[in-house]
């Protein structure tokens, strides 16, 4: 069986920062990248809040140019799900695409986090043809169009806002009767004239035929009153899920199920066991976050091997 010292399961900037820092100290690491390699930042376009580049970033660039800082210090970085983990005893035991097995001393997990959806059929059925949960890669398909935004925190208004300089009308659909949003984002909300606030409203179905979403059927749930909205594009912005699961027999999390750590490192319940960036992280889930926690762990792990070794 293949075995590394230092196992890194996650391409976003947590991965590939702790791929720079553990590759650079001599470890050698290997890292899978899973189902979307540069993570969630390629969904989006222009990063202009990380630092260094004052006018903004290309997201596929920053995270392409990660990947090889990474590599010229001689990270192993590999296409390839991890599909099984044994955490039970160390060396860990990892499964790649049900196949490939590898024996890793310490492990980062920096897989991220997922964006929520609904869970109704239609809105699965019109995926990719007018229901979208990124505002900022799929807006431009829907200038000078109408299209409705679901959910009231910071997300759901950040895309709002994003989407009323583009398309010709954007409703919001919020379920209660207050935004849970920031002060600030909620006063760029109700500062754009083109965004409509739904208020107390649930989806009940996306509508739409063959051309793609058509519109959204809703449902006031304080008078019960159904009724329909034409839109061509329908987005989610509710949130987001950790993806924990694969570890949730060893690791502890919380809640929501982010991987609990311990306070001031990157340490979970399981020794030799890190975890960095959205996967750990309800609250500030920036690049910048990420990459600075994806640091934290690989000098986490170094000392770890280090104490372990002898
Ligand atoms: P939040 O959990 O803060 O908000 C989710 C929103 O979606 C809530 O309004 C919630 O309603 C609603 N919602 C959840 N499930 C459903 C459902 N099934 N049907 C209808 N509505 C639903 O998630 P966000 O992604 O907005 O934010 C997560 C974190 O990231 C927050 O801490 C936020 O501050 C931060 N963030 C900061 C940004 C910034 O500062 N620029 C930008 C984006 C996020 P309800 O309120 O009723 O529960």
């Amino acid at each position: 069986m293949e075995k590394t010292g230092c196992l890194i399961i996650g391409g976003g900037p947590a991965g590939y920062t702790s791929a720079i820092y553990t590759s650079r100290a001599g470890l050698t690491p290997v890292l899978y990248e899973g189902m979307e390699p540069g993570g969630q930042l390629t969904t989006t376009t222009i990063v202009e809040n990380y630092p260094g580049f004052a006018a903004g970033v290309d997201a596929n660039e920053l995270m392409a140019s990660m990947r090889s800082q990474a590599e010229r210090f001689g990270a192993d970085i590999r296409h390839g799900i991890v599909t099984a983990v044994d955490l039970s005893s160390r060396p860990f035991k990892v499964t790649v695409d049900d196949s490939h097995e590898i024996e890793a001393e310490a492990l980062i997990i920096a897989t991220g986090a997922t964006a929520r959806y609904l869970g109704l059929p239609s809105e699965q059925k019109f995926r990719g043809m007018g229901v979208s949960a990124c505002a900022t890669c799929d807006g431009f398909f829907y200038r000078k169009k109408d299209v409705a935004v679901v959910g009231g925190g910071d997300s759901a208004c950040e895309e709002a806002t994003y989407l009323a300089g583009m398309c010709k009308k954007v409703y919001m659909i919020v379920r209660r009767d207050v935004f849970r949003a920031s002060k600030a984002m909620q006063d760029r909300v109700f500062s754009t004239p083109n965004i409509e606030v739904l208020w107390n409203c649930n989806t009940q179905e996306v509508l739409g035929d063959d051309s793609g979403v058509t519109g959204v059927r809703l449902q006031n749930n304080k008078d019960g009153r159904v009724f329909d909205i034409k839109v061509d594009g329908f987005f989610l912005g509710i949130g987001h899920h950790p993806n924990s699961e694969l570890f949730s027999k060893w690791i502890k999390t919380d809640d929501k199920g982010y991987i609990i750590t311990e306070e001031g490192t990157s340490a979970t319940n399981v020794e030799g066991v890190f975890a960095a960036g959205d996967v750990q992280d309800p609250r500030y889930r920036q690049a910048i976050t990420a990459a600075a926690s994806g640091c934290r762990a690989a000098l986490d792990v170094e000392k770890f091997l280090l104490a372990h070794r002898g």
